[in-house]
Formats: C-alpha cells, structure tokens, sequence
C-alpha cells in the first residue's frame, strides 16, 4: 500500500471508450464504475480529485461504420459521443469532463507529444510491405482487410490481429486476405510504403526499475507488464487513412497518412485536462499542476486489455515529454461475462452473439442505485465474473434492500412516530448500546480502507456488514416492545440507531449516490460536494454521529425492491439478444 497522503491531488482517469457504439455493462464494471467510486470517496473525504474521461473518435471502425450507414464519419462520433456520455450520466458516472479526441486541442496536443518523441530520437520511419487494393486504390489498414489467422484459423481476422485467439502477426501472414470495404471484397497485393515506429526498446531501461517500484499493484497487472517490458520493440504509431491526427512532419510521405489511434488516445486524457482547465477555470496552464507536479497522484482505470498501453506504452510517451508524471497505479480488472440462463455457463459478452447490455437499455428499466450495487457486488477485480439476472435480484433486493434499506426504514419511523420527529435524547447506555456506537467509526474506516486500496467488492460487503450488525443490535434490543413499556430505553435505542443511520448514509455514498442523497435529506446531514479544489471532509464528518433533538424526515423507501416478473421479462428480452 503506498502511503496516499503524500499527495497533494489525485486525477484519475478512464479509459477512453470507442465512439463507434453504444457502452456496455463490461465497459461499466472493468473502467468507469469503480473509477467513479473512488472519486466519490475521495470528493467526500475533501481531498482534491480531478476525474476525466471523453470518447476516442478516431480510428478505422469508425471509417467503415460510416461507410457501411452511407454517412460522414462526424456524424457517427457525433451520434456515440452524446449517446456515451448520456448513458455514464445515467449511471451516475461523475466525469469532471468528458472530451473529445476530434476537438482541436488534441489535434495540438497530441502533435506536441509526437515533437517531443522525435526530437529525442524515439522515432523512426520503417519501409513495411502492407496489403493494398487496387479496386479502391488505397492501402488496407486493420479491419479493412479480413482473412484467415495464421494462429488459430479463424476467418474473420482482420490486418494484424485476431479477435479470437489475441494473436498479433504481420499482414503478410495473414491467410486468404481479401478486402473488408462496402463494394470491395477484391484480393489485395502487398505493396512497399513507410510508416512511423515509436522506439520503445529505448524505454525499457526506465520502464523496468519504475515497475519494480510498485510492487502494490494488482498481480494481474504486473503479470501483463512486466510480460510486454521484457520484450520491447519498435511499434508503428501511423495509419493509412484520412481520419485521425495528422503528423506533423514535412515529409512527403506523411500525406494520406495519420497516427494510430492507439498512439493518441491515452493523450486524450492531458487534451481533456486542458480543456477542463480552460472552460471551468479559464486558465490555460490549470492542467500542468495535475500532469507535471510531483505532488499528483494519477490512477488509471481500465479494463485488462487496456493494460498493456497504460502501463509500457503511454509511460513511456510521458518519460520522453521529459516533465510528466508517471501513473502511481493501474486499476485493471478481468472481464464481466455473461451468465446464459438457457445453458447456466458464463458467455463472453459479445456482438456476434447478441447477448451484450447495454447501459441505456438497462437504465431505461432499472434504478442507477440498483445497477450500480449489483455491479460492484460481482466486479471483476482479480478474476472474470458474470451478470446474472437471478443473482442481480437476490443481491440487491436481499443486501441493499432487506438489509440497509429495511434497517434504516424501521429505524427511521418508530423514532419519527414515538419521539416527535427528532433524534431522542439516549438514557444511560448499556453494553450493547455503547459496543455499537463505538463499532461504527471503525467500522466506517474499514471502508475507506478498502477503497483506498481499490478492493471496491470489499468495501461494499462492509458497507452491508454496518447494516446486518445493526439488525442484530435492533432485533435484539426489540424497541417495538420496550416502547409499550419503557420509552426511556426505547429512545436510547433509536439514539443509537439513528447514529448508525448516519453512518451508512456516508459510508454508501461512493456506491449507491441516489441513495445516499436521500438519506442525508431524511437526516437533515449534508454530504459536501468536494471536487478538484478539494473541500470539507464530509466522510470522517459522519463519526461526530447525529445530535439528540435533531430533526427527522418522515422516511420514504430509500431501495424500492425490483419485482421478480420484471426481472424475469426483461431476462428474456435479453435473452432474444434485445438488450442493446
Ligand atoms: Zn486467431
């Protein structure tokens, strides 16, 4: 564990997602929801936390889609850029900004970058033979030439990589290559042409001792990294075709010509920081504290097949801008598959197989709380894991609902109904009384623990342990009996309850938002917004607990429980592949 408060801020990113598409519950679960959790817990903490993300618009699938819809490629980013950033805000998902690749300043940005690499000597140019079309007159870059792998034997591999079996080989090894174009299925030819290689053997020697200086870092991240480190080679960062950034050399061989979009998307994150400063502040220079002070903490999250580019690659752009800041830590995660109800076997989520969901399909039916506490019930942090309708509905009516929601609600009415609306003023307490209140700051430091470790599965289970050993405390100390009998003792008990009602408003906050903001108006508590200036820490707030004669609001239902019917027909409307 690295000791976080040496750090005067925190950015944290998440990954660029492809505007080509709509996000989908694995997008969700690998990058952005427990990049969200985390800044929501570090905003209530009041430390300062910049979170940015923003589509990567760049790149051949967004050429052959357009292509493919008979439309320019603007009006394809366009048409996913709003839909992606509607559905993160459907979901809760608090973005200081989400940009995009396509704006200007990162045409800027990025072309800076690339300076810089070239004029350290880390570029070079390479003749390559690549396929090309004659019918279409152009080179084939990535998907727009299909064929056979020489791996695996899989027929729908495209240029230089195969979407089965993750095999990367150089196009001429390609089987039975034909062109992948609307109109044009023709055989191409290999033809000589030059590109431009990223040197990034050169970064090896600096990449492997920073490495070894995390030895916190995630198994499954470092098994990835050190397993590319060792192996650095010259990488092309360039692509025929008109669409992306273009490279700004005088070269006659630059025309028709831009960079990959793997070279500019992590870029992305500096560009939108730029603009974050430039539109909230309205200060060019706001970002570089964030980028180039060592006092910044920067976090990555991404899902496992992003792993490669932000722990080799894009810290090895940063060390040849020569002022930049290095990733403290790379959250990765494995994969959300999906549970088939018809097989009951875990299924890759894939197109092809119409079993994927999307976001704004399963917001359009399901409350952001409830999706979000099933999400970080199952992520993926060190092993791949399923979404299962069955288990979303037993999860979330069974631990959010039955046992924090039912808690607080029981909690909450008896102390409206017998004390007048307020905190009651607790007689002296006994053992029970006082092992509970003592429980919940250190209950609530476990908590923080966990998220500040990234175990998001973990703090949520001891979010939900608040709730069940408060059940216990309520059962056992019975008010609904001892209010016939003895109001005194009565009040003391829902003093306490009440207190441990505070404590899950602040400790489910990161998680469950919605609810949470309910709650603090029930309570009459505020949860302090915090943001990139930093602010109040509302999170340790909670353990000054709720004064006596505090006044309540009449409690409404914080989870409404999901309907088993509903469940069950949406099940299958996914099930028919209807889920997108
Ligand atoms: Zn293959």
């Amino acid at each position: 564990m690295s000791a976080q408060r040496k750090f005067e801020r925190t950015l944290v990113t998440g990954a660029l997602p492809y505007a080509n598409g709509h996000i989908h519950l694995g997008h969700i679960a690998g990058a952005y929801l427990p990049a969200d959790v985390y800044v929501r817990y570090k905003r209530l903490i009041g430390e300062r936390v910049l979170f940015v993300c923003g589509s990567d618009e760049y790149g051949v699938p967004i050429t052959l889609t357009a292509l493919k819809e008979g439309i320019s490629p603007n009006e394809v980013i366009d048409r996913y850029h709003t839909a992606n950033a509607d559905a993160f805000a459907g979901l809760g998902i608090s973005f200081d900004i989400y940009g995009r690749t396509s704006w200007p300043l990162h045409t800027e940005t990025t072309q800076a970058f690339f300076k810089n690499l070239y004029d350290g000597g880390y570029v070079e140019k390479q003749e390559m033979e690549l396929w090309y079309s004659a019918q279409s007159d152009r080179f084939l870059p990535d998907r727009y030439v299909k064929g056979t792998c020489p791996k695996c034997g899989f027929d729908e591999a495209t240029g230089d990589e195969c979407e089965r079996c993750g095999a990367q080989y150089s196009a001429h090894d390609l089987v039975d290559p034909h062109a992948n174009i609307p109109g044009d299925s023709s055989t191409p030819e290999l033809r000589k042409t030059v590109h431009w290689f990223l040197r990034l053997q050169d970064f090896t020697e600096r990449l492997k001792p920073w490495l070894d200086s995390h030895p916190e870092w995630r198994a499954n991240v470092k098994g990835i990294a050190y397993g590319w480190v060792n192996d650095l080679r010259s990488r092309c960062i360039t692509r025929d075709t008109d669409w992306g950034v273009p490279i700004p050399l005088d070269d006659p061989d630059a025309a028709g010509k831009r960079f990959y979009v793997w070279f500019d998307n992590a870029i992305g994150y500096v560009t939108n920081t730029r603009r974050w400063g430039i539109d909230t502040r309205g200060d060019e220079q706001a970002w570089e504290e964030w980028w180039k002070d060592s006092g910044t903490r920067l976090l990555h999250f991404l899902g496992k097949d992003n792993v490669p580019f932000h722990t080799v690659m894009f810290p090895a752009y940063l060390m040849g801008q020569g002022d930049y800041i290095l990733p403290d830590n790379v959250i990765g995660n494995e994969y959300l598959n999906i549970m088939n109800h018809e097989t009951g076997k875990e299924e890759k989520g894939s197109k092809s197989k119409g079993n994927m969901i999307s976001v704004r399909w399963l917001t359009a039916h399901f409350s952001t709380d409830a999706i979000r506490y099933y999400l970080c019930a199952i992520m993926p942090e060190s092993r791949d894991a399923a979404f299962d309708w069955d288990e979303f509905l037993n999860r979330y009516n069974g631990e959010l609902c039955d046992v924090v929601g039912n808690f607080v609600h029981r909690s909450l009415t008896m102390t409206v109904k017998n004390f007048d609306g307020r905190v009651p003023t607790p007689g002296p307490l006994d053992e029970a009384d006082q092992a509970l209140l003592d429980s919940l700051p250190q209950q609530l430091d476990e908590v923080a623990e966990s998220l500040e470790n990234f175990r998001f599965r973990q703090a949520l289970e001891r979010f939900i342990e608040i709730g069940r050993k408060a059940n216990q405390y309520f059962d056992t100390k019975q008010p609904w009996v001892t209010r016939k009998t003895d109001l005194e003792r009565t009040g003391t008990t829902l003093y306490c309850c009440c207190q441990v009602c505070r404590t899950l408003c602040t400790a489910m906050a990161p998680f469950v938002p919605e609810g949470a903001a309910r709650l603090a108006a029930l309570l009459g508590v505020a949860l302090p917004a915090g943001g990139p200036d930093g602010g109040e820490d509302g999170w340790n707030a909670a353990k000054s607990g709720l004064p006596a004669d505090s006044p309540l609001q009449k409690p409404e239902v914080l989870f409404p429980k999901l309907d088993k019917d509903v469940v069950d027909e949406l099940a299958e409307e996914h099930a028919r592949g209807e889920a997108f």
